[in-house]
């Protein structure tokens, strides 16, 4: 709390752990990707939240294209 050259973001700087690859981050107004330390990160952590979003237990039967053979 030495540091009287910063402008008044609203929340401080601190560090905080990546959610993508664990390592430091800094959480800072100057950080666009928080509480990621890299778009990378950003982009991968995203991806995985997307798959896991879409690899949802699908218990619905296929669609019968050719509808039901008995019905012909
Ligand atoms: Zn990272």
């Amino acid at each position: 709390m030495s540091d009287s050259n910063q402008p008044s973001t609203g929340f401080a700087p601190r560090k905080v752990r990546c959610p993508a690859c664990a390592g430091t981050s800094l959480y800072s107004p100057q950080n666009p990707y928080r509480p990621f330390c890299s778009a990378r990160c950003k982009g991968v952590d995203l991806g995985a939240w997307a798959s896991e979003e879409f690899k949802l237990p699908d218990d619905t039967p296929p669609d019968e294209p050719f509808g039901d053979p008995r019905l012909q």
